[in-house]
């Protein structure tokens, strides 16, 4: 059996080295434009960071053939599949010769190109994007010879935030511009708020909802980046990082059917409309697995698993896919930003009855040292409760906190079942009730109607006969409070409770949600009426910050954002 691999990075290498794992006999040809084969593109911009230095890592076409004796071919492109005659007729693009080649099984992990948008200026040489290493040596090159001072950074996404970082590390001026009213589409607008006022802290600026109109070259050599909302802003470098798009050309002129926004269709094997022909990765359609609807998720994760399996099924193994729940992680500075499933927006629009649950656990025991906060926001589907999504925030703990929740997701777990989960406690790793735990017991609490919950957009709508209530201490309450909030500390709340209000509503938070709570369940069974504001005075500070500064135009230092 001759088995041909149309790209050699995550999707192809893994492949091919499934293949040979499973087949011994198989011939294997695997094919790459680029230079380079079965490199983590991940790792990409902690190099330009000069996080990751060494190269010598890089595999490179005979490593890969020594251990798996794989027909390994970098700079040949394939620029035609000829399904007719099980052919793929391929470029040398060192040579420029083409030629053909048969094949068998062909798999195509073609991945997703970065989107250049057609904008004027747009091919000046200090603009870049990063997608393969050579695009990742060129940034590197030229921060390293030109040495500039300053970066526009275009987009919000993961790779946009990634590159700021590691561009700001290495002490260049940053901004991020970003089209819509926050970075990172994975998260909800309210825990966007968090990364926005930490990139601020490290002195990234940020223009939320700027397009931008173009680029000129300046006379002094620095791109000027136009935008349509506000002035121009000048810099030295800039990084496009505005999205990607599934490279599917190849698929679409071979008459493949094709799927959400040009991505290439699949069924469960990973095989498209021609039995012959498996497709992976960021190329293809799959689906969502919460939503049961088709998406395009290009994530190093599900492409590693599609191409696994559509190796075992081309060696006669009847594995399937079920679906990708976009499980990401990123690194900000020093937070881990970290989401899986649904955000609330996403739930809304499939149509779903979701609510959440906001809450700022500890990451282990507050009385062993250093425990880091972090901000969990977790939607689950009235009714039933199942976990739908979470997105979690904080310094530490954050990612292994994700995983469980991403794993109760795939198990099509419910609150109950969070409350129920053993996991591993002790002191300098977690709390008796973890916060997934934690997260559990809030949307039983809700769904079996113990306490009712407001978001801070409930709890701040001026309505007769309610009454905001801060239950946090004297000490907490100097620091900040609502105006108009009647203060008395949970504490010291059943001596005081002949001085509230027993005609109106009581609107009750704390710093976390969690004594609020506690106020609630005492408020109630002295026959009040209340509820609970989610996430508490921690979640409200974070997005009334960023949402002041960005009405004010102003950061602390001065600085525009
Ligand atoms: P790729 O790995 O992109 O491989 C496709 C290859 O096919 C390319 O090398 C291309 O040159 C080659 N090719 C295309 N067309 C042809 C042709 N006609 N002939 C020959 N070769 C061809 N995902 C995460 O989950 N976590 C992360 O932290 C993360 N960080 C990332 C950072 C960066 C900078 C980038 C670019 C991506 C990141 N991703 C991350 C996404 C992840 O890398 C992709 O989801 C994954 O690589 C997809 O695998 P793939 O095989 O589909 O495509």
């Amino acid at each position: 059996m001759k088995v041909v691999i149309i790209g050699g990075v995550a999707g192809g290498a893994t492949a091919a080295a499934r293949l040979r794992r499973l087949d011994e006999n198989a011939q294997i040809v695997m094919l790459e434009r680029s230079g380079y084969v079965s490199y983590a593109n991940c790792g990409l911009p902690y190099y330009v960071g000069g996080v990751i230095t060494d190269r010598r890592k890089l595999q490179t076409p005979e490593s890969f053939h020594d251990r798996f004796r794989i027909d390994v071919r970098v700079r040949q492109e394939a620029v035609e599949i000829d399904r007719e005659s099980k052919a793929i007729k391929v470029r040398n693009l060192e040579t420029g010769e083409v030629y053909r080649e048969s094949y068998d099984k062909l798999i195509l992990s073609p991945g997703a190109h970065a989107v250049i948008p057609n904008l004027p200026g747009i091919d000046n040489e200090r603009i870049f994007t990063l997608r393969t290493v050579e695009d990742t040596f060129k940034v590197h090159g030229f921060v390293e010879t030109a040495r500039p001072a300053s970066a526009v950074v275009v987009g919000g996404g993961f790779i946009g935030l990634e590159m700021a970082e590691n561009l700001r590390d290495r002490g260049l001026d940053v901004t991020v511009v970003q089209r819509g009213g926050h970075v990172m589409p994975t998260l909800d607008a309210d825990m966007a708020a968090i990364a926005h006022n930490h990139l601020r802290s490290h002195s990234v600026k940020l223009l939320l909802n700027s397009d931008v109109t173009g680029f000129e070259e300046r006379a002094d050599g620095a791109v000027q980046t136009n935008l349509a909302q506000s002035g121009p802003l000048a810099a030295d470098m800039v990084v496009l990082a505005v999205g990607v798009a599934p490279e599917s050309a190849l698929a679409r002129e071979a008459g493949l059917d094709l799927g959400v926004r040009g991505s290439i269709k699949v069924d469960e094997h990973m095989r498209t409309s021609d039995s012959d022909i498996y497709a992976v990765g960021d190329a293809v359609q799959v689906k969502n697995y919460v939503t049961g609807q088709d998406a395009l998720i290009a994530l190093a994760g599900p492409a590693n698993k599609q191409c696994r399996i559509a190796a075992d099924n081309i060696c006669g193994i009847a594995s399937t896919f079920t679906g990708s729940q976009g499980s990401s992680v990123l690194k900000l500075f020093d937070l881990t930003i970290a989401t899986t499933g649904l955000t609330e927006i996403a739930a809304k629009a499939a149509g779903l009855d979701a609510d959440y649950v906001a809450l700022s656990p500890a990451s282990h025991a507050t009385y062993y040292p250093g425990a880091g906060s972090m901000t969990m926001k977790v939607l689950f589907e009235r009714g039933d409760g199942r976990i739908l999504g979470a997105q979690i925030i904080g310094t530490d703990g954050a990612d292994k906190r994700i995983d469980v929740i991403a794993t109760a997701i795939r198990a099509e777990m419910t609150a109950a079942d969070l409350t129920e989960l053993d996991l591993a406690y002790a002191p300098p790793y977690s709390s008796a009730k973890d916060p997934v735990n934690m997260a559990g017991y809030m949307i039983e609490n809700i769904l079996e109607g113990r306490v009712e919950q407001l978001t801070w957009e409930q709890a701040l709508a001026p309505v007769e006969d309610e009454v905001l209530l801060d239950a946090r201490t004297p000490g907490e309450v100097a620091r900040g409070s609502i105006d108009g909030a009647l203060h008395i500390p949970l504490d010291e709340l059943r001596e005081h409770l002949n001085e509230l209000p027993r005609d109106k509503r009581l609107r009750v938070f704390c710093q976390s949600g969690l004594r609020s709570y506690v106020a609630c369940r005492i408020l109630m069974q002295h026959g009040f009426s209340c509820a609970n504001v989610a996430g508490g005075y921690g979640y409200y500070q974070q997005t009334v910050l960023d949402q002041e500064i960005r009405r004010r135009g102003i950061a602390d230092c001065g600085v525009t954002v």
